[in-house]
């Protein structure tokens, strides 16, 4: 039968699920399983001719969806809202092979129409500011519950730090790179990349099992009369505190997740990547049931995306999945990862 899941509870997080077009590695034998009605913001995922199950999502890109309507979709609000000097967080969650990092990551170095959201949010952030303001980047990859340095790949193991009186999470181990222009950010991330490349080699593992997470930090200079005050910078009693003479300094923060392969993995490995995803997991129910406990300290994505996921944050969530019926079961559970985000 149809059954139709969907929430009326006011979202936490902006959950967008994405199918990849089908590729060499779809066995021509394979059906597919995936039916795709965007106007309706639908998917119907097929088990067998006799039964399917629809989900409806806040957006349902089919396999043509262009990488500028994703981004537009998915990512531009997060951007403006982070503009205006609140924290946020867009995350890519799937399959390995479905699209996680084609959709967060890809440079598209000779066809910008293939740039990815981090390359877009980066555009769109160098282009809504100004010289004086300041965009600082990290790059790292979150691997068996160590943080390692994508742009200093010798540093290993960066501890987490958080603010006790205003719970600011940062790293300040990290390398963190000041960045002056869009070509400068793409080599930077091409760098990146290149270090996960090596440093997965060394370490015998493939880059799905890690988390790779992009931190953008801006700093910018704001006059009173411009937008409102972000809520995190009134004193508490609803006072701003800032000197009035002076512009205020306004810090928000960015971060893009490009998370581990939700599929199976060894015994050991899953012990770790599960653990921040199924404490993620934990965190975004508590979110949405409105707990007064949030779990986020049960590992170390959740205690990054701490300051930047629920309350005043804006968080998208893009969860990719492939079309053949070959991944049925991979499917309903990324699905179902999704579905509970909402
Ligand atoms: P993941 O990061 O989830 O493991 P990738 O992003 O590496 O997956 O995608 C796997 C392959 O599929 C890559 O070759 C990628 O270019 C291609 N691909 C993924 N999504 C799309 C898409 N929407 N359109 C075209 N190619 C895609
Ligand atoms: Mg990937």
């Amino acid at each position: 039968g149809l059954s139709l899941s969907s929430s009326t509870e006011p979202a936490i997080v902006r959950v967008a699920v994405r199918l990849r077009p089908r590729n060499a590695e779809d066995l021509l034998s394979d059906a597919d399983c995936v039916e795709i009605q965007p106007e309706l913001k639908r998917l119907n995922l097929k088990k067998n001719n006799w039964s399917s199950e629809a989900y409806r999502f806040d957006e349902v890109f089919s396999e043509s969806a262009s990488q500028r309507r994703v981004y537009e979709a998915v990512a531009k609000p997060v951007v403006e809202s982070v503009l205006s000097g609140y924290n946020g967080t867009v995350m890519a969650y799937g399959q390995t092979g479905t699209g996680k990092t084609y959709t967060l990551g890809r440079l598209g170095k000779d066809d910008a129409s293939e740039r990815g959201i981090m390359v877009r949010a980066m555009e769109d952030i160098i282009a809504n500011t100004s010289s004086s303001d300041s965009i600082e980047i990290s790059y790292l990859q979150l691997y068996l519950e160590s943080i390692q340095d994508l742009l200093s790949p010798e540093k290993i193991n960066i501890p987490i730090f958080e603010e006790p009186k205003t719970g600011k999470v940062t790293l300040p181990g990290a390398l963190v790179v000041k960045i002056r222009d869009l070509d400068h950010f793409s080599q930077v991330l091409q760098t990146g990349e290149a270090n996960r490349h090596v440093a997965n080699t060394k370490l015998n593992t493939e880059s799905s099992r890690s988390h790779a997470i992009l931190m953008v930090n801006i700093r910018r200079a704001v006059h009173e009369e411009q937008n409102e005050i972000p809520f995190h910078e009134k004193d508490g009693k609803g006072n701003l505190s800032y000197d009035r003479s002076l512009p205020i300094v306004r810090n928000s923060k960015l971060l893009i997740v490009d998370l581990a392969g939700s599929e199976g993995h060894s015994v050991e490995e899953a012990k770790f990547i599960n653990l921040s995803l199924t404490s993620l997991r934990k965190c975004i129910n508590a979110l949405a049931e409105n707990s007064p406990h949030i779990p986020f300290r049960d590992s170390k994505l959740t205690r990054l995306l701490r300051d930047s996921f629920g309350g005043f944050a804006r968080t998208s969530l893009v969860v990719t999945i492939g079309p053949s019926s070959r991944h049925h079961a991979e499917s309903t559970s990324t699905i179902m990862f999704g579905q509970r985000a909402m």
